[in-house]
C-alpha cells in the first residue's frame, strides 16, 4: 500500500511547553499522536514515553497488529506508571494516545486508541469521527445528559475517562479496523486542535488544500489564528 502523510505538532499561543508527542514512520505504515499532562511537570515525559514504546514495540512487521498495539499500549502504560513512582515530581503524569498502523499485507488499517485525541476518516464530502472520546461529558452524552454541542465547550470538557499513566480504573483501549477506500485521508489530532475549530472548519481547511503538508501546516495555523489555547498536534495519512 502507498501512502503519503504529514504531521505537525506546535505548542500554541498560551501554553509555555508543548506536551504533545508526534509519531511518523511511513516506511512502517505507523503514526501516532499523543497529549500528555500533569501538574509541575511530567506531560511531556508522559506523552514521550508513549510515543517511544510504541515505535519500538511496532518495530517488528507481525500480523497480529491489533494484538502488538494492545501489547505496545499495555507497557507504555506501565512504564508511564514506573516512572512516576520513580520520581515524585512526575507522580500524576499522564498521556491520551492515538495509533494507526496500516496492515503489511495493504489490506487495511487498524486503529488503537485511548483519552480524547481523535482520528477522522475524509472520503471526499464525508469527514466520520472514528474515535470515541474518553470523557466525562462524552460520556454524559451518551447517557442521554448533555447535547453533543454543548460537549466540546463544557467547564468539564478536559476531565479524561481513560489515559495511560492513571491508576484508577481500567486501562480500555479503543481498537478499530475502519474500512477504507482508495483517496481516503485520516487525520489523528489532540483536542488543542478542536479548542476553536469545529469539524466542519477543519474539513474545509483539508478540501481546500491539495497538498497534505499544507493542509497540516494550515489546520494548526487556523487553530493558532483561533488563539492557540492549548498544544496542537496534527497528523494526516492519505492511502493510494
Ligand atoms: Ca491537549
Amino acid at each position: 500500500m502507498k501512502s503519503d502523510f504529514a504531521g505537525v505538532t506546535h505548542t500554541g499561543q498560551v501554553r509555555a511547553r508543548n506536551e504533545d508527542a508526534l509519531l511518523l514512520r511511513p516506511a512502517r505504515g505507523l503514526f501516532a499522536v499523543a497529549d500528555g499532562m500533569g501538574g509541575h511537570a511530567g506531560g511531556d515525559i508522559a506523552s514521550r514515553i508513549a510515543i517511544d514504546i510504541v515505535d519500538e514495540s511496532m518495530a517488528e512487521p507481525d500480523d497480529d497488529v491489533v494484538g502488538r498495539l494492545q501489547a505496545a499500549i499495555r507497557s507504555a502504560h506501565e512504564a508511564i506508571l514506573r516512572a512516576a513512582r520513580a520520581d515524585h515530581a512526575l507522580s500524576g503524569m499522564g498521556t491520551t494516545l492515538t495509533a494507526l498502523q496500516l496492515r503489511p499485507r495493504a489490506d487495511g488499517c487498524v486503529i488503537a486508541h485511548v483519552g480524547d485525541s481523535r482520528a477522522y476518516r475524509i472520503r471526499g464530502h464525508e469527514m466520520s469521527q472514528l474515535t470515541r472520546d474518553q470523557t466525562w461529558v462524552q460520556a454524559q452524552v451518551d447517557a442521554g445528559l448533555l447535547h453533543p454541542e454543548r460537549a466540546r465547550r463544557h467547564p468539564y470538557a478536559s476531565i479524561l475517562t481513560g489515559a495511560l499513566g492513571i491508576e484508577e480504573g481500567e486501562l480500555n483501549v479503543e481498537i478499530l479496523e475502519p474500512d477504507y477506500r482508495t483517496g481516503d485521508t485520516f487525520l489523528l489530532c489532540t483536542d488543542g486542535l478542536l479548542a476553536r475549530l469545529d469539524d466542519d472548519e477543519i474539513h474545509r481547511i483539508l478540501n481546500a488544500h491539495k497538498d497534505l503538508q499544507g493542509a497540516a501546516r494550515a489546520l494548526v495555523d487556523a487553530a493558532n489564528d483561533a488563539g492557540g489555547p492549548d498544544n496542537i498536534t496534527v497528523a494526516l495519512i492519505q492511502l493510494a
